[in-house]
């Protein structure tokens, strides 16, 4: 039998799929679908690798309209990737913001924005209590480069932030969960202090994600990532983001670098766009394009595999975080918890402001019996695994102080809550119960 097949109009683009970009939708409908028309890929319901290093340029002209970006396209893997592409699109959705940029590493995302911001000569004001890395980048390499970090004395008092801003200053940098502190900075504060000096704020927004807390709703500017964390979500891959949220503006004096690609690209960029979403222009195509550490296509589809799930995970990291961290509390053995979710905690307030979903899922601990007992519980844990990283489904714990804040001083270590005694706890999803047994035995084990 043969059947008589009848050609049928093909629509390219469904109403369904443009939907998905709507950002009415939910949440977790979003972190599904948001930036991806299958239609444009052979219908293959999972994002696809382009696992490419270019792309045929077509004829002559197209080539000269990628390369002065009057056309949006791919040419060069170390330029932009459709894979990549959809990834940014999906966590600007996320976001509430206008663009995003995937980079090779959290590091990378924050080193650039600083690179994209701050020219020598420029300062940036940052807070003490911020993850060792980017404190080592602001302390002691960019200023090799004429690239002062100015140190806020107390983060939670604005009059410290506007002691050290000046005419040199070119952005506020903080975090909305400090590492490993867990402190919370009043945003909305800090934010409209950045506004009254005409710089942006940048907030690196790894230990929340966009699922418990939106910067851009508080007055943030820009966004940075290391998606390596929960956006991942599984410690499989090392990933950064960078995302704006449109609209500041960058030609008010402050930035003459920013007035210098304008004039450059107004006529083939277009002024709308460079007005709506020009740091991010700028940072893809000075930065991704030259410094090059644009993110690998496979490593953005592990980001989005794990996106998929972001808003479940996120809802079982902090409902077990809250449940470990009350009885970390009431242990004999532990000396105090940060953890902002606790009413103990003096950021409790700010957290029910900021997170009405829950403050995260890690917190940090000190212990009674200092260095040794710290050591013991490494040692003598057996669920949670002695890990630098956090962010991932499974349990991980850590020493901050010889590890991710390796490198700085006593003075500076203490100042962002890290001490000889600290251990920094990242909550992961497996059933609460196991996790409390496992972190009882080993704390139970400590002996003087
Ligand atoms: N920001 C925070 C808050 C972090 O905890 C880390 C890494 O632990 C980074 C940035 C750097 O990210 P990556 O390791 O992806 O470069």
């Amino acid at each position: 039998m043969s059947y008589k097949i009848t050609p049928v109009e093909r629509k390219v683009v469904s109403v369904s799929y443009e939907a998905y970009n709507n950002n009415q939708l939910g949440f977790t409908t979003r972190q599904l679908h948001a930036g991806y028309n299958p239609a444009e890929h052979y219908k293959s319901k999972a994002v696809p690798i382009y696992q490419t290093a270019a792309f045929e340029l077509g004829d002559f002209d197209r080539c000269t309209r990628l390369f002065n970006y009057s056309e949006e396209g791919h040419s060069y893997v170390r330029f932009s990737n459709p894979t990549n592409t959809v990834l940014e699109k999906r966590i600007a959705s996320l976001e509430g913001g206008a663009e995003a940029i995937a980079l090779g590493s959290g590091m990378a995302a924050i080193s650039n924005t600083f690179l994209n911001i701050a020219v020598a000569g420029d300062e940036i004001v940052a807070v003490s209590t911020l993850y060792g890395g980017s404190t080592t980048l602001l302390r002691s390499i960019l200023p090799d480069y004429g690239i002062i970090g100015r140190f806020v004395e107390d983060e939670n008092d604005i009059e410290s932030y506007k002691k050290v801003i000046n005419q040199k200053t070119k952005a506020i940098y903080i975090e909305s969960l400090g590492n490993p502190g867990m402190n919370i900075i009043d945003i909305e504060a800090v934010a409209n202090l950045a506004h009254e000096h005409g710089i942006p704020l940048i907030i690196d927004n790894t230990f929340a994600t966009p699922y418990l807390l939106r910067p851009f709703d508080f007055g943030a500017d820009i966004v940075c990532y290391s998606a390596t964390k929960y956006l991942a979500g599984h410690g499989t891959t090392i990933v950064g983001i960078v995302v704006e949220k449109g609209g500041f503006n960058w030609l008010n004096g402050k930035f003459p670098q920013f007035e210098k690609f304008y004039e450059e690209y107004k006529d083939t960029i277009g002024k709308d766009t460079l007005d709506e979403t020009m740091f991010t222009k700028r940072l893809r195509i000075r930065y991704l394009t030259d410094f090059g550490s644009h993110l690998s296509p496979n490593s953005a589809f592990n980001v989005l595999q794990g996106m998929e799930t972001l808003s479940l995970r996120m809802r079982q990291h902090t409902a077990n975080a809250k449940a470990v961290a009350e009885f970390l509390e009431s242990h004999p053995e532990v000396l105090s918890v940060s953890y902002p979710g606790l009413e103990s905690s003096k950021y409790h307030e700010l957290a029910l402001k900021y997170f009405p979903k829950g403050p995260g899922a890690i917190l940090s601990i000190r212990l009674k019996g200092g260095l040794v007992a710290a050591k013991k519980v490494l040692e003598e844990v057996k669920l949670f695994d002695y890990m630098v990283n956090v962010g991932d489904a499974k349990s991980l714990i850590v020493h901050s102080a010889t590890s991710t804040h390796f490198g700085q001083n006593r003075e500076e270590r203490e100042k962002a809550g890290v001490y000889d005694d600290t251990l920094r706890l990242s909550v992961g999803i497996e059933d609460v119960e196991d996790l409390i047994a496992d972190l009882k035995q080993a704390l139970d084990k400590i002996m003087y």
